[in-house]
């Protein structure tokens, strides 16, 4: 079964001229998304509750309204706030504001794969989800290219709901890179994957190095540096994407880079271990377990997130880390 791709050209913005739109939270996709939107000629305005996103929103130059005015005022809602409070906000300040017709956009099927919505039966549902954070989103935007997303309908009563989302796809500039029509499902439990299998197996692998070259006596400033500090890695595993990994590495590596990585690929982790927290991680994101350990975690205020996120603020690579950036001032503020 192949997947089915959609660029610019089966996609218009005409879809959507004229529908009021609103953007409810004005956090990483919030922004990027508004931003994006307007530059392709979206009129839009703003829901949010009244503090720094609200200010930053009217600093961008947009409309801003309480959540549940923007809600009501909109035809088209795209709903832009944490995951695991949205059942909450939903309730309150968006539902009483939908109209027969009217159309609510996830950029994370969260919500719906677990139930946590109960979305009227009267309202267009969908999904919009661009493959990486707001800033990036942003950044490839104004470079002229854009993020792949993956889009769904969950619920389609006006017959248009398809066009819609396309035209809001094409409108982030995600049809530029390819926009995949993939289930709020599926969706939802790759994107949860990549959180609690990939980028953890990568992120450890990285502080484990660090640690060891700084115990066998290497300046950590120079470990950071030669692991993920120089951007290589970064620009290897961006190359990757778009050719192959070790596509890339052919095209790009010395002979004895070559030689090293493939001579070291097998043995660098226990493949057994590695399997089975890999089907694990699955399985608890399958059974509901880890949505219902988020939610209950937000719904307190994020005490095990704090602890967790304390923690990795005291690592070791974390405390170098701080000296690596204020010595080679390589952050040039384009996260935000
Ligand atoms: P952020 O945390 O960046 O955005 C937070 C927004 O939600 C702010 O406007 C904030 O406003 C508002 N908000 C937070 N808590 C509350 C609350 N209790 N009540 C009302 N408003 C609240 O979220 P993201 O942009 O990261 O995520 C939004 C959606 O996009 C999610 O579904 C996420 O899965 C999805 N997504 C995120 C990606 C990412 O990389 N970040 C990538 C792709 C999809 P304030 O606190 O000022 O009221
Ligand atoms: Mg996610």
């Amino acid at each position: 079964m192949s997947v089915r791709v959609f660029r610019d050209a089966d996609a218009s913005l005409a879809h959507i001229e004229g529908e009021p739109v609103s953007i409810i939270g004005y956090g990483s996709q919030g922004r990027a998304q508004a931003l994006n939107l307007r530059d392709s000629g979206v009129d839009l305005i703003i829901g949010n509750r009244e503090d720094d996103f609200a200010a930053a929103a009217r600093d961008d130059g947009f409309e801003v309204l309480s959540m549940a005015d923007a809600a009501t005022r909109a035809r088209i809602v795209l709903f832009l706030v944490p995951d695991e409070i949205q059942a909450q906000v939903f309730e309150q300040a968006i539902h009483p504001g939908l109209e027969p017709g009217n159309m609510i956009v996830f950029a994370h099927g969260f919500a719906l794969r677990y139930g946590l919505i109960d979305a009227p039966e009267d309202i267009d549902v969908a999904l919009l989800a661009p493959r990486m954070p707001g800033a990036y989103l942003r950044q490839r935007y104004i470079a002229g290219k854009g993020v792949p997303a993956y889009v769904d309908v969950a619920s389609d009563v006006t017959g248009l709901a398809w066009q819609r989302l396309l035209a809001l796809a094409k409108g982030i500039g995600a049809t530029r890179a390819g926009t995949l029509a993939v289930s709020f499902r599926d969706e939802t439990e790759l994107d949860l994957f990549s959180e609690h299998f990939t980028f953890p197996l990568i992120f450890r692998a990285l502080e484990i190095a660090f640690e060891e070259l700084v115990a066998a006596g290497y300046p950590p400033e120079v470990a950071i540096m030669e692991l993920h500090g120089s951007g290589e890695l970064g620009e290897v595993l961006e190359e990757a994407g778009r050719v192959g990994l070790y596509e890339m590495l052919e095209r790009r590596a010395s002979p004895a880079g070559r030689y090293g990585v493939l001579r070291h690929r097998e043995a660098a982790l226990d493949e057994q271990t590695t399997r089975q927290r890999a089907r694990k991680a699955l399985e608890r994101i399958r059974n509901g377990s880890f949505a219902r350990e988020l939610v209950s975690d937000g719904g307190a205020g994020y005490p095990e997130l704090g602890r967790l996120t304390e923690l990795a603020r005291h690592l070791p690579l974390s405390r170098a880390e701080l000296a690596f950036n204020s010595l080679f001032h390589l952050d040039d503020g384009s996260g935000w």
